[in-house]
């Protein structure tokens, strides 16, 4: 296990539905653990969260789950394992309906009714992540059209069928993710992941949905509406995701990049973690090393200030998943060697008075503690910085600095524990609710050195807040001398 501070998030699938690769997979590395709700139903959904509660309770660490919902994403029936090659300039036919039961190299079984109907000649259509795509040439009934091959490749699986924009059905949360959601909410979730969000009420419906299970909610950032209202989307979630996949299909394919470092910017800004997702490393689906592209993809991430960095094929049905999630933990703590915690941390700075310009008086007294933490930590010489976290906000907001020193975050809360899995920097720690403000602060230390973070005469930060206040801040920093 490396030192490693950026999270990794796995995607269960087929190939982690081994217990004994699973336990692999999270011995590897991973913090968080992804299930999918595109695929397989709500019984193999629960499987397989429970299946990742078992083999956390064999480490000595807390994994967090999220569920991912498919939102109003189109499908075609699986392709023959191994997938099929569709060769550019041939033709293929789209069909819908009960004899369309599955996809190979000339057919394409489209999942769902009324979405041939909705196509005209001359419509480009495009399949997975995008690189495969169909122009319409003739659509001879409301279940059958015919389309060329413009850009040929291998769909494996069941991958997703994307519309051009006009023919979009664009509401999220859909009737079936809500039913999705509703049959996973009391399985032992951290948090839920919406896809195709557009508006901040997208996330209000789902957070609403979720009623008073304090599940965070995700927002996945793949459609060009997203972007255009990133601030909105990003006050109204608690991670955000920068869906690459998707976001590559329905914007232009060149402004992922740059996409990708103003959706990570908003998300610190905010203070809200960011995940980012998608081909980090997909040739190792089958490959025992990554390309040299991946590589640096990987640790650009890491330099954009990513809070974690997502794996999806490559755990889901890769062949070596354990070796993946090494492969990128390596890369990752190398990147982190050569992290600008300093340009970093000045930037927050100076970004603090437009931040906190609408801020609550409570919001405002946890930001200016933390922020003076941070800086006094430097000063200090500290070795750790821990912060004593209910909902786990202060530690969220210390994370935000990216210190260079490791953070502690003692809570009484499971549930914080484990939604701080996703947390940049962070190692969660559960603690036992105190009476007063110096005894959680004397048993979080104690803690810290337990876990080997201090040692005697060194100096930790610690942050706490009065455990009696109703609207609780966090009011108090320490600078302890280990005794
Ligand atoms: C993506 O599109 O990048 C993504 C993460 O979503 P999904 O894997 O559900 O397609």
């Amino acid at each position: 296990m490396t030192n490693r501070r950026t999270k990794i998030v796995a995607t269960a699938g087929p190939a982690t539905d081994d217990d004994r690769v699973l336990a692999a997979v999270l011995a590897s590395g991973v913090d968080v653990v992804r299930v999918s709700l595109a695929h397989g139903s709500v019984t193999d959904a629960r499987r397989r969260i429970a299946a990742v509660r078992a083999a956390e309770a064999q480490l000595d660490r807390p994994v967090g789950i999220f569920v991912d919902l498919p939102g109003p994403k189109l499908r075609v029936r699986s392709f023959p394992d191994g997938g099929a090659w569709l060769g550019e300039g041939t033709t293929v036919e789209l069909r819908e309906g009960a004899d369309a039961t599955g996809s190979d190299s000339s057919t394409i079984a489209v999942e769902g009714a009324g979405v041939i109907g909705q196509l005209h000649p001359g419509d480009r259509v495009a399949l997975g992540d995008g690189g495969v795509s169909l122009v319409v040439e003739r659509v001879d009934s409301a279940g059958k059209a015919v389309a060329v091959v413009r850009n040929g490749g291998r769909l494996l699986g069941r991958p997703g069928l994307h519309l051009p924009a006009s023919r979009i059905s664009t509401a999220t949360p859909t009737p079936d993710d809500l039913r999705l959601l509703e049959g996973v909410l009391d399985a032992g979730i951290d948090a839920v992941a919406v896809s195709f969000v557009r508006a901040a009420d997208d996330i209000i419906r789902v957070r609403r949905a979720c009623g008073g299970t304090g599940a965070f909610v995700i927002a996945k950032i793949e459609t060009q509406e997203a972007v255009d209202a990133l601030d909105e989307i990003v006050q109204a979630s608690d991670v955000i995701m920068v869906a690459r996949g998707d976001l590559g299909v329905r914007c232009r394919l060149e402004d992922v990049p740059h996409y990708q470092k103003r959706i990570i910017r908003t998300g610190i800004f905010y203070g809200r973690p960011v995940i980012t997702a998608t081909q980090m490393l997909e040739s190792m689906v089958h490959a025992p090393v990554p390309t040299r592209a991946e590589v640096s993809d990987v640790a650009n991430a890491v330099f954009d200030g990513t809070s974690a960095l997502m794996l999806s094929a490559e755990t889901a049905i890769g062949d070596d998943p354990a070796v993946t999630v090494s492969t990128m933990s390596t890369i990752a703590a190398r990147a982190e060697r050569d992290f600008d915690h300093v340009a970093w941390s000045s930037r927050l700075v100076s970004e603090q008075p437009v931040r906190l310009e609408h801020a609550s008086p409570t919001q405002r007294i946890t930001e200016a503690t933390s922020a003076a933490a941070f800086s006094a930590a430097v000063d200090a010489g500290a070795v750790a910085i821990i912060a004593c976290t209910s909902s786990g906000t202060t530690a969220r907001v210390i994370a935000r600095f990216r210190p260079p020193v490791p953070i502690l975050a003692a809570t009484p809360s499971e549930r914080t524990l484990r939604q701080l899995t996703l947390s940049w920097g962070v190692e969660p720690v559960l603690a036992e609710r105190r009476a007063t403000t110096d005894e959680i602060v004397w048993f979080a230390v104690q803690e810290a050195v337990e876990r080997g973070m201090a040692k005697r005469d060194d100096v930790v930060a610690v942050l706490a807040g009065d455990p009696h206040d109703p609207a609780p801040a966090t009011d108090t920093l320490r600078l302890v001398r280990v005794r």
